[in-house]
């Protein structure tokens, strides 16, 4: 008998894996490619990055499919690949899933904006991401993740597309920016707002990611914390993004001063941790030797 991800996060902090796109690149992923298309052109690189963060300690790893809805593979003309793409993502990683650990399947924002902010419906935003759901679950992911959303209604688009054709569990993070008045996603929706909506629609796990760096974290798990006893996903960016002289992007905190906040993360009641954008296999393998002592 084999336990689920929920049975694991019920008895001890879980750790997820950190940033994908970043590990990409270092691996040679060229700028303005579509990061999907590997799953399909490139499996021996996705799989190398998946096995680098099992290795690294991660309980559980996300699928290569974050830009991976109909309508945001469209902007690289790829809509058609869609399932494909997504069915790949999660087949790449369980070839390197390791016993008693997971896979989730990574979906992220369509990039666009609904109606009267943008061009698109509520049922074009469900179409787009049931078809991503549909390829991540007959791939054969443990868990979807609607991750790293911007806005609540797009959000709960994503999570009525995820239950209408999968019976996986959905899990659900918004990302939030720092902002004098409080925390609040780009189209203003407060943390409270966000994770009652989600509560009242039977989200079993919720958080944040992306946008804020570690020590920010701390401050946002605590607001998470009082507006839900929810489990809670925590992922902090590995500070803000900068281009070298060389044309790479840097992240502006190191690994010392990010993991340096993780104990009170989980203290503050994050149930779940990993890394986001510029945090690498390093990062995850000091979290997982921190993370049982914090
Ligand atoms: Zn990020």
């Amino acid at each position: 008998m084999t336990s689920s991800f929920l049975d694991v996060l019920k008895k001890r902090a879980v750790l997820l894996d950190g940033g994908f796109g970043t590990e990409l690149i270092r691996h040679g992923f060229p700028q303005g490619a579509c990061p999907e298309s590997w799953n399909v052109d490139k499996p021996q690189t996705v799989r190398k990055i998946h096995q680098d963060y099992f290795k690294a300690g991660s309980d559980a790893v996300l699928t290569n499919s974050f830009g991976g809805s109909r309508i945001k593979l469209a902007s690289r003309g790829f809509e058609d690949r869609c399932y494909d793409f997504n069915r790949a993502a999660a087949v790449v990683a369980n070839k390197v899933k390791p016993g008693g650990r997971f896979v989730g399947g990574s979906m992220g924002p369509t990039g666009k904006f609904l109606k009267p902010h943008g061009e698109y419906s509520e049922e074009e935003f469900e179409a787009a991401f049931a078809e991503q759901a549909r390829g991540l679950t007959d791939g054969g992911v443990d868990f979807l993740l609607i991750e790293t959303q911007y806005d609540l209604r797009e959000a709960l688009c994503a999570l009525r597309a995820a239950r209408a054709v999968s019976s996986l569990p959905v899990f659900v993070t918004m990302t939030f920016s720092h902002l004098p008045r409080g925390f609040f996603t780009l189209m203003g929706n407060s943390v409270s707002a966000c994770l009652r909506e989600l509560e009242k629609n039977s989200v079993p796990v919720v958080g944040a990611n992306c946008t804020v760096n570690s020590r920010e974290m701390v401050e946002l798990v605590k607001v998470m914390r009082e507006a839900t006893s929810l489990p809670l996903i925590a992922q902090a960016n590995a500070g803000k993004p900068s281009l070298s002289v060389e044309g790479r992007v840097t992240y502006s905190q190191d690994l010392e001063d990010y993991v340096r906040y993780v104990p009170e993360i989980v203290r503050s009641g994050a149930n779940v941790v990993g890394g986001c954008c510029g945090t690498d296999p390093d990062y995850i393998r000091e979290m997982a030797r921190i993370i049982p002592k914090a």
